[in-house]
């Protein structure tokens, strides 16, 4: 298929696409790249794309063919010079990185250079990371090593300043809704827009929250609480909401960060003048549930607490 390797089909990264494009232009590669900015906005896709660029027989300015024998090995996952590493049970250890570096000094199998993409280095443990210095400030010829790491985590300077570093960054929410309207034609535009407003921009996550299925929960929490305006009737629904919120558990803090979303929206709807107090109280009631959770107090009250809190802006209850 023509055009899947193309910079064009990676989403925002404008600028991370321009410094690519022009190293290409000039033919001037560094020897080892690192893809630093928040997970799920496509650092390892990016990462796949210049490798394919790298050996793409028929390559133009906006990146590999898609088609050439290259690229083909490349989209089925075969390609005999390009080689991946990434983190097992959340670590990359040492023994894969010492092998992966030995294997280094072999010419690669049919293609100029070898492309070894390591992802999230942020998970190697210190032996690991002192492991790869060697390669990463000598690499042996004909080899191109593509790091990623999470932007917000720690990495020893030795690694970074043997790297050029290339900074990605979240995409906008009309962008996140794109990539995911795209990879999940089934989302509907209301799911794709809170999954990226969920996810601050970046697609990779939203597809974890997609999994998770906390929006339908979060829809059903939402009618309940928009229409249950007498709250004598309400009591038994919000009890039972509340008992499944709690089954949440781990999610909850995710699935309070929806309802925040939903608060926002309303205070920032709410442009007629009328009083904005009740929403500023709603969003104080989130945050202090956050807060609970997070002193780990018991999830179902903290849940039924926010709930009749969230319904009705009086009488307001306390944990
Ligand atoms: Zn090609």
């Amino acid at each position: 298929m023509a055009g899947t390797l193309s910079f064009a089909g990676l989403a925002g990264q404008e600028r991370a696409k321009a410094v690519l494009r022009r190293v290409f232009q000039s033919g001037r590669m560094a020897h080892a790249y690192l893809f630093r900015g928040p997970d799920g906005v496509g650092k390892a896709k990016c990462a796949r794309l210049v490798a394919a660029r790298v050996n793409c027989r028929q390559p133009d300015e906006e990146g590999a063919c898609g088609v050439c024998a290259s690229c083909r090995k490349c989209l089925s996952g075969n390609h005999p010079d390009l080689v991946s590493l990434s983190p097992v049970n959340g670590t990359i250890k040492i023994d894969p990185v010492r092998e992966l570096c030995r294997s280094l000094s072999y010419p690669p199998y049919e293609s100029e250079r070898r492309v070894v993409i390591i992802e999230d280095i942020h998970t190697m443990t210190q032996a690991a990371a002192n492991s790869l210095l060697k390669t990463l400030e000598e690499p042996p010829e004909h080899n191109l090593l593509i790091l990623t790491a999470e932007a917000s985590k720690e990495l020893l300077q030795t690694v970074v300043s043997r790297c050029q570093v290339i900074n990605f960054h979240n995409l906008s929410p009309e962008q996140t809704m794109e990539v995911l309207m795209k990879l999940q034609p089934e989302l509907d535009a209301e799911e794709a827009e809170l999954l990226a407003g969920l996810s601050d921009g970046c697609p990779g996550t939203a597809l974890v929250l997609q999994s998770k299925d906390l929006i339908s929960r979060y829809r059903v929490v939402r009618e309940v609480l928009e229409h249950s305006s007498e709250p004598a009737a309400g009591v038994t629904e919000v009890l039972l909401e509340a008992e499944q919120l709690a089954s949440l558990k781990a999610d909850l803090p995710l699935f309070l960060g929806l309802l925040r979303m939903w608060v926002r929206d309303r205070l920032f709807q709410q442009d007629d003048g009328s009083d904005l107090g009740p929403w500023q109280r709603r969003l104080d009631h989130i945050d202090r549930a956050q807060r609970q959770l997070a002193r780990n107090c018991n999830r179902t009250l903290v849940c039924e607490v926010l709930l009749f809190n969230l319904q009705s802006p009086v009488p307001e209850v306390s944990l």
